[in-house]
């Protein structure tokens, strides 16, 4: 029987001496310490010392399950982690669908501030009505600033009021609306606006996937939702609910979960 013979390297012989020589806990020498310090940053170009980012498990490929670290505030059945006009939320939950009824908005229990929401949502397919009353609802980030729902397939409406618009201020880039009853989805980013001594320092951003499709792209709120007037901002905290518009239509919402965004300044 032919036995290979150990192969040994110098270079490899120095590279085992060193990870076994790195302390528990920590890799081998990565990166360099030698380079510039990017600006704004105490890190260098390449710092091996710079924390690694946090593992977090995405959801399952192809199902838009939550990832790890997500709070799932709607799993198709429990309704605990929102509430409504009077107390409880009241809102019909029907195979795995949140479905809006004449009961007052609904809200979350918590309260976010930056942070990555996933919604889907549904009009009816054989919903009435045009512009905006055709399957009109709306999710309120901070319980402020609407981001419209409604159907908007090949319902015109005026562009700041469609789908996928920040309400009365900006239309969506595109309309990647999907026919009334079927499933469509909203991926959000949403940034807080900061406040300063009742002022306000930067105002709140949205970037928006509809359908998988960038709708908008880091765009600045300009206040407050309103109807009929200019949007405003009035300084609050820096979280507020999650809402969700009951607007007199029986649109239906599920798989609903949002990631807090710790250490976005950073
Ligand atoms: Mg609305």
């Amino acid at each position: 029987m032919f036995i290979r013979p150990l192969r040994f390297s110098l270079a490899g012989a120095l590279v085992m001496a060193f990870v076994i020589a790195a302390p528990r806990g920590q890799h081998p020498a990565i990166g360099y310490e030698d380079t510039p310090r990017i600006p704004g940053s105490k890190w260098r170009v390449h710092d091996g010392k710079r924390p690694q980012p946090r593992v977090v498990t995405p959801g399952d490929a192809g199902s838009n399950g939550a990832p790890a670290d997500a709070i799932v505030l709607f799993d198709g059945v429990d309704l605990s982690k929102w509430r409504g006009r009077d107390g409880d939320a009241k809102w019909k939950v029907e195979n795995g669908n949140l479905e809006v009824t004449p009961t007052g908005d609904l809200e979350t229990v918590d309260t976010f501030g930056d942070c990555q929401l996933h919604i889907e949502w549904a009009v009816p397919a054989d919903s009435k009505g045009e512009s905006q009353a055709k399957g009109n609802s709306g999710v309120f980030m901070m319980g402020r600033y609407e981001i419209q729902v409604l159907d908007s397939h090949g319902n015109i409406t005026y562009p700041d009021g469609q789908a996928a618009a920040l309400y009365g201020q900006s239309p969506p880039l595109v309309n990647a609306s999907r026919p009334a009853g079927e499933w469509q989805t909203y991926d959000i980013v949403f940034e807080a606006p900061r406040f300063v001594e009742g002022k306000l320092e930067r105002p709140a951003y949205v970037t928006l996937f509809h359908n998988g499709v960038l709708v908008h792209h880091h765009k600045a709120m300009l206040g407050a939702t309103c109807h009929r007037s200019l949007a405003t901002y009035a300084p609050h905290g820096p979280t507020g609910p999650i809402r969700l518009q009951d607007h007199g239509a029986p649109v239906r919402y599920r798989n609903i979960w949002v990631r807090r965004l710790k250490g976005y300044d950073e």
